[in-house]
């Protein structure tokens, strides 16, 4: 059986490429191709500097109503089709269709809803300075590159689209090479809606493609969604040009427990940190501290929902709540650092092996893992593992807790489980991290502004700051009097 081709999305329409080179695509939950898509070789990257500048010429100068209007009409088209797109999601993904029939589409969706209503709204501002008066505007920046992680592919499109587009920006998308499909068919629904050709480009291909987006001249800003070390290279490569920066990056994030605290509410929380979209969620809260006089109930708790409540399998079946990881090597990634875990002297609470369910037995599962007897030196509580694997600590001091929770260059996201009111929040203000729930973990609604501390990001995306990360401020002085000059 033949499997599709995918072109580049540039200018409205696909576009194929010279080179011919192409990249397969894999289900990870069948471990089988199921397309192909053309990389972006130098013809098509350059066709795509040309329609982004033509794009923004036409795009930034509509009105911010005119804009959101044609964005609030995307909004419709993704809900309509929200069973298509999650479907899309599920086959690059390997996540599970429970998740992604009521996730994925609709927290893109609704992230392009907010920023398409903002857009009217943002204003600059004038004072009068003597008989003088100055006043700003808020102007796009230009030609702004995405360049997408593949755990939420659909989202992120939307989450660096939403701000990007509202604002009045052109943007040069570049999906992760894992999952590229999502993004096409973004770009397709924003055309359908009326968004003018070039104003949202897809590009695809994988290090080198996103290398060339953050040196590129013409591109004035990268919004990166990715691992830790790929965010420093391209920091360091977008300093050429001295880009304008956001950085969505990795976590190793803790979640505090306290002797107060609703034990199962916080089991829940625990389970939802680190097994919901199988472990590959980077505000995952992999570092669970759990207060001595609670231990006890809450990894017994723990224990029995975990072996009775999680079901892997074939991720269109809607009972399956735990899917594939992204790729074999991945999975061997995620398999070696258990191995660190039992090596080290962690406690395998439950689970530690690769996974073959009966209905996707090709796919790359591995069981939902917990450590318990966890230090804070050991691997497995110092680095990010993406996977399903949790790691659990004991703690009876409040202050030092905060100090081991912060004993870390990450910083992306934290929570803390107490019925003491003051506690809660004398603690969560502790705590170095960007994103943080008290008696709750992982909503991220597109009001809130999501982004890291330390070495977990730079900016943030969603919220209202955001939509200034896509302007810059043009300061207007108007002089009412002669000038005054020596000369
Ligand atoms: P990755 O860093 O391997 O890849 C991310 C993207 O960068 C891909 O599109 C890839 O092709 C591209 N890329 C690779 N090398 C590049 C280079 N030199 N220059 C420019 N682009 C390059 O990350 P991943 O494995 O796709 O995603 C998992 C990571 O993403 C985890 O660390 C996770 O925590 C993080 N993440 C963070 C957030 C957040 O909002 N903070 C959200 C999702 C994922």
């Amino acid at each position: 059986m033949t499997t599709p081709v995918y072109e580049n999305f540039i200018n409205g329409h696909f576009l194929k490429n010279q080179s011919g080179d192409t990249f397969a695509v894999k289900n990870p939950a069948t471990d089988e191709v199921i397309y192909h898509v053309e990389v972006a070789d130098e013809f098509i990257q350059n066709a795509a500097i040309e329609s982004a500048k033509q794009g923004f010429a036409a795009w930034s100068a509509m009105t911010p109503i005119e804009r959101s209007r044609i964005l609030l009409k995307a909004v419709s088209i993704l809900r309509e089709r929200n069973d298509e797109l999650a479907k899309v999601e599920v086959l690059d993904t390997g996540k599970p269709w429970q998740e992604a029939e009521c996730v994925d589409v609709e927290t893109g969706a609704d992230v392009i809803e907010y920023f398409a209503g903002l857009a009217p709204a943002q204003v600059g501002q004038q004072q009068m300075v003597g008989n003088d008066f100055y006043y700003t505007r808020k102007e796009p920046l230009g030609i702004c590159a995405g360049i997408g992680a593949w755990n939420y592919p659909l989202q992120i499109a939307c989450w660096k689209s939403g701000p990007a587009l509202a604002a009045g920006n052109a943007v040069i998308f570049k999906p992760s090479e894992e999952t590229p499909l999502g993004a096409i068919k973004l770009a397709e629904i924003f055309i359908e809606a009326g968004v003018p050709a070039g104003v949202f480009n897809v590009v695809q291909g994988a290090g080198e493609v996103g290398q060339w987006l953050t040196a590129n001249p013409d591109i004035e800003k990268v919004s990166f969604t990715g691992e830790v070390g790929t965010g420093k290279k391209v920091m360091a490569s977008a300093a050429g040009s001295l880009k304008d920066l956001t950085m969505e990056l990795g976590g190793k994030s803790p979640l505090l427990v306290f002797d107060d605290a609703d034990v199962s509410q916080a089991v829940s929380a625990a389970m939802l940190g680190n097994f919901y979209t199988q472990g590959e969620v980077c505000t995952n809260c992999t570092r669970i501290y759990v207060h001595k006089n609670v231990y006890q109930q809450f990894i017994d708790e723990l224990k029995t929902r975990t072996e009775q409540n999680i079901i892997a399998g074939d991720p269109m079946d809607p009972e399956v709540n735990l899917g594939a990881l992204i790729s074999k090597k991945h999975q061997e990634l995620v398999l070696s650092y258990i191995d660190k875990g039992i090596s080290e002297g962690a406690t395998l609470l439950t689970g530690g092996k690769a996974l073959s369910p009966a209905s996707a037995p090709n796919g790359y599962f591995v069981e939902p893992t917990i450590f318990v007897d966890c230090k804070d030196d050991m691997t497995i509580v110092k680095e990010e593992i993406f996977g399903p694997v949790m790691s659990v600590l004991v703690f009876d001091d409040e202050d030092d807790v905060i100090r081991r929770a912060n004993d870390t260059h990450l910083g992306l996201a934290a929570g803390v489980f107490t019925k003491d009111i003051q506690r809660a929040h004398r603690v969560i203000h502790q705590l170095q991290a960007g994103i943080c729930w008290i008696n709750s973990y992982g909503n991220s609604p597109a009001e809130m502004p999501v982004g890291g501390y330390k070495q977990s990001g730079i900016g943030r995306e969603n919220g209202i700051e955001t939509l200034d990360h896509y302007t810059q401020t043009k300061s207007i002085y108007v002089g009412m009097s002669n000038i005054e000059s020596p000369f």
